[in-house]
């Protein structure tokens, strides 16, 4: 049997989406394939459909047991012989899987990290006695420290190459940056991994971003005009979802509140609720949401900042997975961006906070960008999206555009000739010649100093942003500092090669924000030196104090 007849006899469709064709003729090929597809994008048949053809047993390592039965019962539907192992099963039923496995009768079998390298080893040993045919890792990315949901039981998954060294392996994420991808490929000892990757844009999801002045009324708002309809709304902390609930609740909405605190009875009845229909929306942290797979969620809201885009697009990729027009829309507010760098600094390890804190930076400035939303999104996963999207609220909103060639130009080579080593704020002074001493005294033999001296220090803040947008400009870390990066995309901009067109500031109101008075204390302590935190860390400190609720 061909993959393509395989596919249309067990499971119904009529022809491949995405690479999945490529993938599965890899697996086929014994080879290492690392999948990076976006949510509903199909990476489940990537594994499961050579499980069909290769004859012999396909392990699925996977992070949720309550996720492991729908997969399962979907399978056996299709007449494909699939079981799983988890703690919920009672010791007759395990043996009876044991048996089964021993028969070779099994061509899937899903179970948890854990439990695959339980102490005792004893799994390892029992599947060594059996004809595995390859491992299938889902949600690949929880092996990686840096990506947004790291679950230590999958670094044990590191001696599995060792282990099975002839088995192919297949790890498959759909959040994955760069960082994360290089994170995962090493973790796992992959031999000689095709990577694939697919296109990340969700074309039906509009992208917003709201300043949040007061958060409760803008989304009773937005609600308003989708009373009928199912959604996610995202919060921080555990505490805020309850709150939150309860009072949509007293608004008349069928809502229920999912985090890591409440018990298992009740996290399951809740998401199977939603699932059903008989709760519209859940207000959750981020530990609802992986791998459910409801196809008629039409929003997802952000009531807080996310830590990092990794979370953010994953999170916002729950909405719309039936290709219908969707909306992802996120309540910003700069005081939340204080409190999440404050949890990235007490991470005792410096490396990492960095990351953390690099990785902020990015969603600080999605939300503050003068450009379109996608455009960043796709840039940011390392595609190319080269136009406007026409659909987030920047390509929606009646901007008026110019000619700002000369502009980015001034931009770009004032970036240059401080040998991309400074951050945005030293370049609006450099560009805008800051008799400031120090900059002064470095470089005012240079020619383009002071260049820009006729734009306002607020406008070029807003233009670099823009610039960085549209991918003229890229934010780098050096040593703990961001600075601003030439991109390919600038010496075409230097030549005079290609024109930018930027928007008419005047005309983009000033948000207003809601903001705490400590928060408004830190904030400003960051405006005037943006990532020296050595003056505010005491009130940091008090944030992290007073919201004891870490996430999930
Ligand atoms: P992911 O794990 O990437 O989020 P799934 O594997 O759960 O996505 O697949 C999402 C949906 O797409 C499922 O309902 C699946 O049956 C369907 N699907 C997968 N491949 C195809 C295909 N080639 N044609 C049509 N539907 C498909
Ligand atoms: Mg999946
Ligand atoms: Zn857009």
């Amino acid at each position: 049997m061909t993959p393509l007849q395989a596919l249309q006899k067990y499971f119904g469709y009529s022809e491949f989406r995405h690479s999945q064709e490529a993938i599965i003729n890899t697996v086929l090929n014994n080879q290492d394939v690392m999948v990076l597809m976006p949510t509903g994008g199909g990476k489940s048949l990537c594994y499961q459909l050579p499980a069909v053809l290769l004859n012999g047993l396909t392990v699925v390592i996977s992070p949720l047991i309550a996720l492991m039965k729908d997969q399962v019962d979907s399978l056996n539907l299709s007449g494909i012989p699939a079981a799983y192992l988890n703690s919920s099963q009672s010791t007759e039923e395990q043996k009876d899987i044991a048996i089964q496995l021993q028969n070779n009768q099994l061509r899937l079998l899903y179970i948890a990290p854990e439990r695959l390298f339980a102490p005792d080893n004893r799994m390892m040993a029992f599947l060594k006695t059996l004809n595995v045919v390859q491992f299938a890792i889902d949600e690949a990315h929880c092996i990686s420290q840096w990506g947004h949901d790291f679950r230590p039981e999958y670094l044990m998954l590191a001696g599995l190459k060792k282990e099975f060294s002839g088995v192919p392996v297949i790890a498959l994420t759909a959040t994955a940056d760069k960082l994360t991808q290089k994170d995962i490929l090493e973790k796992l000892n992959l031999h000689k991994p095709s990577v694939f990757v697919s296109s990340f844009n969700r074309a039906n999801i509009t992208y917003r971003v709201v300043p949040r002045r007061k958060g409760l009324d803008q989304l009773m708002d937005f609600l308003e005009q989708r009373k009928d309809e199912s959604g996610i709304i995202y919060c921080l902390s555990r505490k805020s979802t309850e709150a939150l609930a309860a009072d949509l609740k007293e608004e008349g909405y069928a809502v229920e509140a999912y985090h890591a605190g409440l018990n298992n009875e009740v996290k399951a009845q809740n998401q199977e609720a939603f699932l059903r229909d008989d709760v519209k929306i859940i207000v959750a942290t981020i530990a609802f949401g992986m791998g459910i797979n409801k196809s008629n969620v039409r929003y997802v809201v952000h009531m807080d900042l996310p830590k990092n885009i990794e979370g953010y697009y994953q999170e916002t990729g729950r909405a719309g997975r039936d290709g219908l027009p969707s909306d992802a829309m996120l309540l910003y507010s700069p005081g939340d961006a204080i409190k999440l760098r404050g949890f990235a600094m007490v991470d005792n390890n410096a490396e990492q906070s960095a990351i953390m804190l690099k990785k902020l930076d990015d969603m600080v400035n999605y939300c503050q960008l003068h450009a379109c939303r996608r455009q960043y999104l796709m840039n940011y996963f390392d595609e190319d999206f080269p136009d406007h999207c026409g659909s987030c609220d920047f390509c929606l909103s009646e901007f008026t555009k110019f000619d700002g060639t000369l502009i980015a130009q001034k931009a770009l080579s004032a970036v240059a000739r401080l040998k991309e080593r400074f951050g945005n704020n030293y370049i609006v002074d450099f560009l805008r010649g800051s008799k400031s001493e120090k900059i002064w005294a470095d470089h005012k033999a240079l020619k383009t100093y002071g260049a820009g001296a006729d734009i306002s220090k607020a406008d070029w803040q807003r233009y670099l942003r823009e610039l960085t947008g549209q991918g003229f400009l890229q934010q780098a870390d050096e040593n703990g500092y961001p600075t601003l990066k030439l991109t390919p995309k600038s010496e075409a901009v230097l030549k005079g090669e290609q024109k930018v067109e930027l928007i008419a500031h005047h005309i983009t109101e000033e948000a207003e924000y809601e903001t705490p008075a400590y928060e408004a204390e830190l904030l400003n302590a960051l405006r005037q030196r943006r990532h020296d935190f050595a003056v505010s860390e005491n009130l940091a400190a008090y944030i992290i104090l007073s919201d004891s609720t870490l996430q999930e």
